[in-house]
């Protein structure tokens, strides 16, 4: 398994290409501002075959160049239902845009639970609403390698004070399904370094914490 990562746009926002070296068949995850470019020249010039892109969530800094990417390569648009909307119809999410964003047809919902193949690697939905309704982090069991969308990253969890994020209880229980992994899974956030599931288990506690508290 090759990781290859793109932080682009404003907020630094990663776009990954997850690639099977056997195949060479490759997936990309999240669309960043300015990531098409660089997502592009990189899988031409090492000859990938990008099957489909599997978008974490649906925020605007995640998607803004998705409709370049799904037009140039010709490939399907997987997200959950639940932050399907605001794929379709940028913006109605009530975040505000500060670029113009062309919506794109959804082609897959993701479930949680459902296994999607990218070559050789199999890679486990995992729900995780919280940040937003329909936040998925996606899980290679083999490779003990997560993405974790913004959800989770170093040093910290997705924000919960935008417009279409959910009750705190949705983001202790999604926290709880990422706790469960093995501690040396190795986890790509939607932001910043990778990181651990290890080396978050004092953060993720201590947010869980905080979150109970706001619930009663
Ligand atoms: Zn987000
Ligand atoms: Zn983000």
């Amino acid at each position: 398994m090759i990781v290859k990562r793109f932080s682009t746009g404003p907020i630094d926002t990663n776009s990954y290409l997850l690639i099977c070296p056997s195949s060479k068949s490759a997936a990309v995850i999240d669309v960043g501002q300015n990531s098409a470019k660089e997502l592009s020249s990189y899988a031409e010039k090492h000859q990938l075959k990008l099957e489909k892109i599997l978008l974490t969530h649906s925020h605007w800094d995640h998607i803004a160049d998705l409709a370049h990417v799904k037009k140039h390569f010709d490939i399907q648009v997987y997200i959950h239902q639940g932050d399907e909307t605001n794929v379709i119809n940028p913006g109605s999410d009530g975040l505000p845009l500060f670029i113009p964003i062309q919506g794109v047809k959804v082609d897959h919902h993701l479930k949680d639970g459902e296994m999607i193949d990218v070559g050789d690697l199999h890679i486990k939905v995992i729900h995780t609403p919280g940040h937003t309704p329909g936040g998925v982090c996606l899980y290679l069991e083999k490779q003990k390698t997560l993405f974790s969308g913004d959800t989770l990253f170093q040093g910290a969890i997705g924000r919960m004070d935008l417009p279409t994020a959910c009750p705190p209880l949705e983001m202790i229980k999604s926290l709880k399904k990422l706790e469960a992994l093995p501690q040396e899974t190795i986890v790509y956030p939607g932001h910043g370094e990778k990181t651990t599931i290890k080396q978050e288990l004092s953060n993720i506690h201590a947010m869980e914490k905080l979150l109970h508290k706001r619930t009663i």
